[in-house]
């Protein structure tokens, strides 16, 4: 399928398409009067100029017009596309692309984070919202920032994102996850003239045999929960790690 964006593809494939019907008409007039029509030999001239003429009359402004539309029908598709993808005020992938994409990848086996901001809340009401938006943009580049290229980084909703580590061990868990607190802590310790001290909690999923998607998110909701639940700025892998409560969840 042809894909036409910039303009110079426009431009390209305009003078391409006009050369080919030029060419194509020019072969057939010439070969018809050569072959067919002696007799009309010396109108050759007149007829040749005509073969090539006409294509370049019509041939031009039409592909010129077709392309134009290609262009402009591309960049709606580039635009809606980037829409559903990413998230406009963090950059990150949408919620519903997020999702989506781990759905798929399930069988890549790896871990999923789901990264909450403590007492954002507090953020909003002492500093106000553009802050606690530059506060979502500063998370968002961090996590990018401080996972791999491999990872995906989405955000799930309000203050709260998650990344999808595929095919990791277990022994990397801590290292990612450390990286992204710490990361998280130097980048928000000031955000513009403010002393924010930006801190995060982190739920950790391992994908298992037969884990789904609900399995896997409900697993690092409830880590996440008790991370908030033992004090913040930390990450819970599994919930018989020592020294935390096990929430009941059927209280909140
Ligand atoms: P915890 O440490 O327990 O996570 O507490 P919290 O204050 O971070 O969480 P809570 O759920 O109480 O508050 C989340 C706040 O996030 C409330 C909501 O107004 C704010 N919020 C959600 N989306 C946005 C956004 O796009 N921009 C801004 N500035 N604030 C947002
Ligand atoms: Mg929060
Ligand atoms: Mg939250």
């Amino acid at each position: 399928m042809l894909v036409v964006r910039t303009n110079r593809a426009v431009a390209t494939y305009t003078v391409g398409i006009t050369i080919l019907a030029t060419l194509a008409s020019a072969a057939v007039v010439y070969f018809a009067m050569v072959t067919f029509l002696p007799f009309a030999r010396p109108f050759l001239g007149f007829a040749m100029t005509l073969a090539i003429g006409i294509p370049i009359l019509i041939a031009a402004p039409v592909a010129y017009l077709a392309l134009r539309l290609m262009q402009m029908t591309q960049r709606g598709v580039d635009k809606l596309e980037d829409f559903v993808k990413f998230d406009s005020l963090t950059g990150v992938l949408t919620r519903h692309y997020f999702l989506e994409s781990v759905r798929t990848r399930i069988g890549e086996g790896g871990f999923l984070f789901l990264v909450d901001a403590d007492h954002f809340k507090a953020i909003n009401d002492t500093y106000g919202h553009d802050v606690g938006d530059e506060v979502l943009r500063l998370i968002g580049a961090a996590l990018n920032m401080a996972t791999p290229e491999t990872a995906l980084v989405g955000r799930i909703g309000g203050e709260e994102f998650a990344v999808f580590l595929p095919g990791m061990s277990a022994g990397d868990v801590t290292r990612h996850a450390e990286a992204i607190k710490q990361l998280i802590a130097a980048k928000g310790e000031t955000v513009g003239e403010y002393d924010i001290g930006l801190t995060v909690s982190i739920g950790v999923a391992e994908i298992g045999k037969g884990s789904t998607l609900t399995i896997l998110m409900k697993e690092a909701d409830e880590n996440l929960y008790v991370a908030k639940r033992s004090g913040r700025n930390r990450y819970v892998f599994s919930q018989n790690d020592p020294g935390l409560e096990k929430p009941d969840f059927k209280e909140v």
